[in-house]
């Protein structure tokens, strides 16, 4: 690389750093995002899309989306599309390198060949359960396979037959000759190659033998030049595999394995597996459902790429694993749609009220500011009537002192309108709720226009009934109910149904039906944040067609920023 090394982040830029100083990959920065297709992207994947992707710009470098598909049964295409839309949507580009693992299966097999050759691979009979009893202990070392001395032109002669399909599923393993006794389980002669007969998403049928991942990742590393090959920490004991693999295959500028610890979230889950069991379950409505951590999860629930990013970048990349607070996630999306957002009034759960001294058909067209963060936004008109809609807590009969809302004889300021006082409360005579307020209001105090010189202590959002549109509105809470079981989510094996339902938040998602908004958001679009004043940063369901139904992306209060006023957390 010519010129100026920039200064390094974290440390796999210092690693880099180091490599560019010494001229190893002659000057080359080349990294690659390689998920497997079996589930849809989660905000883990995110952070290494966001790491991979952005090493490759900030070294002027390359990256490359492979898919890493060398499982065929449980990869599928419907998993293949909504990864690019994903990694697209977040803002990166892979231009011309988009690569599947499958379309080395040729090469792989080929180097399959000449490990034998080497006398560096074997066809082992055992069966599972013999492998694994062979295979030892973390204490005690394992046991050399009973067929590891077969020769060279067995070896080569039987790889092949599997190759051509003449044994059963499972029937007999390709395995890497290197050492039973060694203290790390990934070098006991791990498999390379299994015999499974599944259709393949893009191979169909005709391949029966398999590379396992161990073998596969290395050398599709490796043959797309790949300088800097970015993992998780679960990884870090498969290194010496990794670098066996292109050891002995005598491979020149050999890409290097990092391990960086994987992003857990609090109160949600982190795992494809276990994420795709809570769609399968219907625990959820899709990969999409906005409860999810998935990136379409995210989207639909109106987190934006550019506060993904943000959050990506501010919690940083370390090298042990730890718990990030939710929090962090909702503060980067407030501070993104704070910016961005176009404020709206809208009522979530409506009461009446009838300003009886406002004339009777008047319609007058207020002046409401559409981001008080933003000057450019401009303004717009709001309809005001006599008979409005209110929130109904924002009113109560008998206050506590400090309620600053409406309740009977007091006065509060309509946001960008009057000052109303409650003149009267019509209620339900047998149930005694509250279904309507009758009020007053002061001509004098118009938003803007005020000459009245009072002041009063609360303002209210409110809709005019006659122009607002009705509208559902969907509230979420996280999908867990504790914070996130880290046992569970490094545990291989799936929870149960029963297992899953008690960790699950009963109270993730409430729909209210009836609400009513300021008209102007007829003409909202999905992807678009808005801000309802008061509630939060809702979006348009994308999922909705033609209805009004709108996601709270993240209610306003904001308990991040307190604790970490007021600059950048973490
Ligand atoms: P999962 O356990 O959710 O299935 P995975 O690691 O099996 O995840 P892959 O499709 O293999 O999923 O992942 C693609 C890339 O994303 C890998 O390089 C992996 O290390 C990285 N990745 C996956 N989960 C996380 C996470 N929580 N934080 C950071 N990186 C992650
Ligand atoms: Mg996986």
């Amino acid at each position: 690389m010519a010129g100026i090394i920039p200064s390094p982040s974290n440390f796999i830029e210092n690693i880099i750093n180091s490599d560019l100083e010494n001229n190893k990959y002659g000057g080359r920065v080349h990294t690659r995002f390689p998920p497997e297709p079996n589930g849809y992207l989660h905000i883990g994947h995110a952070k290494s899309i966001c790491l991979n992707f952005g090493i490759a710009r900030k070294y002027n470098g390359l990256c490359n989306l492979r898919f890493d598909d060398t499982n065929p049964s449980k990869e599928d295409i419907e998993y293949v599309e909504s990864i690019i839309e994903d990694v697209k949507w977040l803002g990166f580009d892979w231009e011309d390198r988009l690569y599947f693992a499958s379309d080395y299966f040729e090469q792989l097999y080929d180097y399959a060949v000449q490990l034998i050759q080497k006398g560096k691979a074997f066809v082992c009979d055992l069966s599972n359960e013999e492998m694994r009893e062979y295979r030892g202990t973390l204490t005690e070392p394992g046991r050399e396979s009973p067929y590891r001395d077969r020769s060279v032109e067995e070896n080569l002669d039987l790889f092949a037959r599997m190759r051509a399909g003449e044994f059963p599923d499972g029937f007999r393993v390709l395995r890497a000759k290197i050492d039973m006794g060694s203290p790390n389980m990934n070098m006991r002669d791990p498999a390379l190659y299994r015999i499974l007969r599944a259709t393949h998403h893009r191979t169909g049928d005709a391949w029966c033998i398999y590379p396992m991942y161990d073998y596969a990742h290395p050398l599709s590393d490796y043959l797309e030049n790949i300088t800097h090959s970015i993992c998780t920490l679960e990884f870090e004991d498969h290194r010496p595999l990794y670098d066996w693999v292109l050891e002995t295959l005598e491979l020149e500028e050999r890409p290097l394995q990092i391990e960086f610890a994987r992003l857990n979230l609090s109160q949600t889950l982190m795992s494809k597996r276990k994420l795709r069991e809570l769609v399968e379950q219907g625990f959820v409505d899709g990969w999409d459902d906005p409860r999810m951590p998935t990136l379409s999860g995210l989207r639909r629930r109106g987190y934006t790429p550019e506060s993904i990013r943000d959050f990506c970048d501010r919690i940083g990349v370390a090298k042990s694993n730890s718990v990030v607070d939710m929090a962090q996630l909702e503060h980067a999306v407030r501070e993104d749609l704070n910016r961005r957002a176009q404020r709206f009034m809208a009522v979530l759960r409506p009461l009446k009220v009838v300003i009886e001294s406002y004339p009777q058909g008047q319609v007058e067209e207020l002046d409401a500011e559409n981001n008080p963060e933003n000057p450019q936004a401009g303004w717009r008109k709001i309809p005001f009537s006599r008979e409005l809609y209110i929130e109904q807590d924002d009113f109560m009969e008998s206050p506590p002192k400090k309620f600053f809302r409406l309740s009977p004889g007091r006065e509060v300021r309509l946001k960008h309108a009057y000052i109303i006082k409650c003149e009267e409360v019509i209620k339900d005579d047998a149930t005694g709720e509250v279904l309507e307020l009758r009020c007053s209001y002061d001509p004098q105090t118009r938003s803007g226009a005020d000459t009245s010189g009072r002041k009063v202590k609360g303002t209210l959002h409110w809709v005019s009934a006659a122009h607002a549109l009705p509208a559902e509105v969907r509230l979420y809470d996280h999908l867990l109910k504790e914070s996130a079981p880290q046992e569970i989510e490094e545990d291989e094996d799936l929870p149960g149904r029963g297992e899953l339902k008690q960790m699950l938040n009963p109270r993730s998602l409430e729909k209210l039906t009836g609400c009513q908004v300021e008209a102007g958001l007829k003409e909202a679009v999905p992807g678009q944040g808005y801000q309802f004043l008061r509630q939060g940063y809702f979006c348009l369901d994308a999922a909705a067609g033609d209805q009004l139904v709108f996601n709270r992306t993240v209610p306003l209060r904001d308990t991040w920023a307190k604790i970490h006023k007021p600059g950048r957390p973490g």
